[in-house]
This record gives C-alpha cells, structure tokens and sequence, in this order.
C-alpha cells in the first residue's frame, strides 16, 4: 500500500517525465547541412565544372539601388536572382515588374523580414504566403525559391517553404563578402572574385541600407569574371533538375 507521500512523488515524476517528453516531440530538430542537401530541397551551391554562378540580391527591392543594379545586369547581359520582401514589393510594384522584363528570377524573402528565429511554423507560412499572394498579382508567377533571413534555417522553417512547394536556397559560405556591412566596393569585389568557384551561389543586397558600394562591386566583379569565362544566371538555371 502506498503512501499518499509516494502517490504525489510518482504522480509527479510521471506528469514531469510526460510534460517533457512532449515538448521533445512538439520541436522538430534541425538537421545538417550535408543531410538536407541529400534531401534535394535545400541548396548552398550546385557542384559543377560549368563556369556558371548565380548572383543573389535579397532585401529589396529599393526604389534607387534596384533599377541601378539592373541597368548594369542589363548593360553586361548577366542574369541575377532578387530575393524580395514582400512589404517592400507592395512598396514598389513596378521595380519588380522590370525584373521580371529583365529575364531575372524572383525568389521569396518573407513578407515582413523579421530576425525572430523561434517564429511559429503558422506564421512562417502566414510570411511567406503573404508575399506570394502579393508576387503572384504582380508578377503572374509564384517564385520557386524561398530564402530564409539571416540564412537562419530550422526544421520548422524549412518544413514551412517546403510544404508551400518552395525550394530553400542559401548561399556559398565563401561567397558571402558581408557587402551589409560598411564594406567597399573594392573589398566587395575582391572576396567575390578571389573565392570564386563554378557553381557558386554569391550573397549580396540591395536593400535594407546604402547600397553603392555593392553597386559599384558589380559593376567591377562582372566583366572581370564574364573575362575569365563565367556566366551570371538565375538560380533556377544554375539548380536545374
Ligand atoms: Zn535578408
């Protein structure tokens, strides 16, 4: 016969134990890179021998800084892919409009770019869907890619892209020349050019801050690689499967 002391002490280990157990299966956990790779729907960069990269700008568009960017797309033919926030597309509907007439690619960068990394999976969806809905009007066409901010993935936020049938879509680790911060564009330019690779999938801005120095890095690294041989292209030709 058990005392009513020991009742209460096993009554709550088992409510302990269970409370815990549940909170260990409510969070799924967040692989490694070479594990989502192998699934297919996370990308860093594509192994190639081809002398394709793929030029990335996120966090626009920007009313000054994206048609620039696009005038010097134009100007070497190079291809580029924009990921968008979605607050920023309702801002500047007909810059997205050029983009897409300039035979660049679209990719989704959320809605309202926020840093929480411990957001809800219903309003991950709720982020990246609104700018969908928004790209969709715009545009005609729903993006392929989904970027993560921050280039912060969880399980949470990959199963979120994923199951609106998006792609997510990092970066090179060496390809990231940190052009956000309060770098030149020589500085820009060089850690892009020194580190390139076939294949590469290269990170830069053209929001969220004075962008001229990136501008300015473009309009260096471009003809300097298209010398060496390489190609700019969209992400979905640089990933075509
Ligand atoms: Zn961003």
């Amino acid at each position: 016969m058990l005392t009513l002391l020991k009742r209460f002490v096993l009554m709550t280990l088992f409510l302990l134990f269970t409370s815990i157990l549940l909170q260990v299966t409510a969070f799924a956990e967040t692989k490694t890179r070479s594990e989502y790779e192998k699934t297919g729907q996370v990308l860093w960069e594509v192994n190639t021998q081809e002398k394709i990269v793929a030029l990335t700008f996120d966090d626009g568009p920007h009313p000054v800084y994206t048609p620039i960017l696009l005038d010097i797309l134009e100007k070497y033919d190079a291809k580029a892919t924009f990921f968008v926030v979605g607050s920023n597309v309702e801002k500047n509907p007909d810059i997205i409009k050029n983009i897409v007439m300039g035979s660049h690619e679209i990719g989704n960068h959320t809605f309202s770019h926020s840093y929480d990394t411990t957001i809800k999976p219903e309003r991950m969806v709720e982020e990246i869907e609104k700018t969908n809905n928004i790209l969709l009007l715009e545009t005609g066409n729903r993006p392929r890619f989904f970027r993560p901010v921050g280039g912060y993935f969880s399980q949470d936020i990959i199963d979120s892209a994923v199951g609106l049938e998006h792609k997510v879509l990092l970066w090179s680790w060496h390809q990231d020349p940190r052009d956000w911060d309060s770098k030149s564009a020589s500085n820009i330019a060089n850690h892009i050019m020194k580190n390139i690779h076939p294949g590469d999938v290269i990170l830069l801005h053209d929001g969220g801050g004075n962008r001229m120095e990136t501008i300015e890095a473009v309009e260096i690294l471009i003809p300097k690689l298209q010398s060496e041989g390489y190609r700019f292209v969209t992400v979905s030709e640089l990933w075509s499967d």
